[in-house]
């Protein structure tokens, strides 16, 4: 039996510890909210129920997805909703469905500038087949080299620079590991109704009836059943090392400093967080290059409305240049039962960089450019129709791929795991803009790792940089 001490209650560190616990390990997640779940939390305000931004879980048609979904499945309550992907954009002025569909596109939008795509796209096209990229640093480059300099402004590139706050020549090309499939045969192949790749095209989603805590609530409970513990408002402080192990965990609890001896740790913390808990420090390099990662973050602004429903999609992205928001989800779409009949409510995020005007902005001025986006919507909002709203925020929601990011993360990741009894998961801690189901089973698949191989993690770094090489290949 191990000890281990996993930092982080979300569905990296609880996945983990659900798996560990049943292989019979004795786990310890510390968390320094008060609940589980991470960024995969319902919260409870007043007589509503609300996710942070939409937060469903992706059910694959593969293999390994299923079967992590099958021994799960008892986590997500009684009768979980079974949903179909309903997503879409709007795009200069009408909505559309997501992933797109290029017929769909250049029948809604004017003559001319369908002609300008169909041009773009056939031309670009054409001049990577006789020149092939040697390889393609931006995200820019990769859009305009697949899709043509006019389907990519108008359908990536103005929404993703608002998204992650920067030009698209400066994002990496590794950021299009969600939309990667976006080229000819795929658009063909999706446009005969053939399914194509299972990562980006799986269409189905499953969904606790009363918000995704449930999951994670349930989880933790296993956990606690089968001998192993969870603390809540339990902030990891340090990591007490003796050169390649730490033998110790400081965290604090009721404003006293505990420690936890352990035979590895596992850490779902923001690496740049990371780098800086050891005791005795980790070498200066390491740290600065875990510190040069950066995070985009959020703003939520939820508001409620006193009308039955505002759409009936489950969440819609903002493509359009006037655009300050960037995506729109209506609770009530995912779960009926969360929200009193007669409201709605709607949760609008707004990227920005922490400690910006945005980040720093009041409620009131927060509000006001929600509004202006939600009335352009075509939907007949009236003021009158207002009857509250609530805004959350979350500091570290997505890493931010710079054009040179691998040459800081990778020396990171290696550095960290110098460390022979630290593994990294999760979101932050690899770095990667995965979800929910990814965290699970990767947590899973680091049990079963250290189940069978111990607590030596130098394999398990190997593995993973495999893994996020597959992702940022859009596999
Ligand atoms: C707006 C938005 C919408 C999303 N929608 C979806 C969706 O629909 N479907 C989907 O599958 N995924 C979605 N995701 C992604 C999903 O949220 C992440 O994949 C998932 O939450 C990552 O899990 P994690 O455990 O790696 O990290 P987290 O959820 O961030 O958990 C990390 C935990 O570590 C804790 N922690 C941090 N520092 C310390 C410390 N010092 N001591 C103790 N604890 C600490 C944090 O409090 C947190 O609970 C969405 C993400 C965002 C931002």
């Amino acid at each position: 039996m191990k000890r281990i001490v996993i930092l982080g209650a979300g569905p990296a560190g609880l996945g983990v510890a659900w798996r560990l616990s049943v292989l019979g390990h004795s786990a310890t997640v510390l968390e320094r909210e008060e609940a589980v779940g991470g960024m995969g939390k319902t919260l409870k305000v007043g007589q509503y129920k609300v996710d942070y931004g939409p937060h469903t879980f992706h059910v694959r048609p593969t293999k390994e997805s299923e079967a992590i979904i099958e021994s799960i499945r008892p986590f997500f309550g009684d009768n979980p909703h079974v949903l179909i992907r309903g997503t879409r954009v709007f795009l200069q002025g009408k909505y559309y469905v997501y992933p797109l569909e290029l017929l769909q596109v250049l029948t809604g939008v004017s003559p001319a500038l369908s002609a300008r795509i169909i041009y773009d796209y056939v031309r670009a096209t054409v001049g990577s087949f006789l020149r092939p990229p040697q390889k393609e640093h931006s995200f820019e480059e990769w859009g305009v080299r697949n899709l043509g300099r006019t389907l990519y402004d108008l359908c990536f590139g103005i929404y993703s620079a608002r998204v992650w706050g920067l030009p698209t020549s400066q994002i990496s090309s590794k950021q299009a590991q969600r939309v990667a499939k976006l080229n000819l045969k795929n658009i063909i192949l999706r446009t005969l109704g053939i399914k194509a790749d299972p990562v980006t095209y799986f269409a189905k989603y499953l969904y606790p009836q009363e918000g995704i805590s449930v999951l994670f609530e349930n989880m933790a409970e296993s956990v606690r059943s089968h001998g192993s513990q969870v603390l809540l408002q339990s902030p990891v402080k340090r990591l007490i090392r003796n050169g390649e192990r730490i033998e110790r965990v400081v965290y604090e609890r009721d404003g006293r400093e505990i420690e936890a001896p352990c035979d590895a740790v596992l850490s779902t913390v923001p690496l740049p967080v990371l780098a800086k808990m050891f005791d005795p420090p980790l070498p200066q390099p390491v740290q600065d290059s875990a510190a040069r990662l950066r995070y985009r973050s959020l703003v939520l602004v939820y508001v409620v409305l006193d009308r039955e429903r505002l759409a009936d999609w489950h969440w819609v992205y903002l493509l359009d240049e006037h655009f300050r928001c960037n995506r729109i989800s209506e609770q009530k779409n995912v779960g009926p039962s969360m929200v009193p009949l007669k409201q709605t409510v709607l949760c609008v995020e707004i990227s920005c960089f922490k400690g910006d005007e945005i980040w720093t902005g009041s409620d009131e001025e927060l509000f006001d450019i929600v509004w202006r986006d939600l009335s352009k919507l075509g939907h007949d909002l009236k003021k009158s129709e207002l009857s509250s709203y609530f805004v959350r925020r979350i500091d570290t929601a997505y890493p931010v791929y710079e054009l040179d990011f691998e040459e800081y993360l990778i020396p990171a990741l290696e550095g960290l795991h110098k460390v022979r009894n630290l593994f990294t998961l999760g979101r932050h801690g690899l770095f990667l803009n995965n979800s929910m189901d990814d965290n699970v089973l990767l947590g899973a698949q680091l049990a079963e790792y250290i189940d069978r191989q111990g607590c030596d993690s130098g394999a398990w770094l190997g593995q993973m940089l495999e893994h996020m090489n597959l992702r940022f290949q859009g596999k």
